[in-house]
């Protein structure tokens, strides 16, 4: 699967070639600040098939935090399009890809943070915290 996006404004631009490592929703607390509230549609790529194409993001990793993530966001427009784990994964938001339906969402983690408005479909495989 070939994925192309980038940030609002278009300052930052990536791409990914590769099999996707999970497609999912991720309701967790940290996300909702991201997201605006809602659940976070990610798509996980394996770390050596994401690089960037155009411009370079600022990264923020908080210092307050045992195992903290590295977030990606342009500086320009503050679009958020990337989180790096300390794994060899990218975690790729699903809304800055160029076409987002590219990616379905399979599986809803961290729903022990699952806010009363948040939606799961029928059917999909949810997870308190992450699959075991
Ligand atoms: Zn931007
Ligand atoms: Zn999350």
């Amino acid at each position: 699967m070939k994925l192309e996006g980038g940030c609002y404004c278009g300052a930052v631009r990536y791409e990914a070639e590769g099999e996707p490592l999970m497609q999912a929703q991720c309701h967790c607390r940290e996300c909702q600040y991201i997201t605006g509230g809602s659940p976070n549609m990610f798509v996980a790529m394996p770390i050596d098939s994401f690089k960037y194409t155009k411009g370079a993001p600022k990264q923020f990793t908080r210092k307050d935090l045992e195992k903290p993530v590295t977030r990606e966001l342009c500086a320009e427009c503050g679009t958020h399009m990337v989180t790096r784990p300390q794994r060899p994964v990218v975690v790729v938001k699903v809304g800055t890809l160029d076409q987002p339906a590219q990616i379905m969402p399979k599986v809803a983690i961290f729903t022990i943070d699952k806010q009363p408005f948040h939606h799961v479909p029928d059917g999909m495989p949810a997870f308190e915290r992450r699959p075991t």
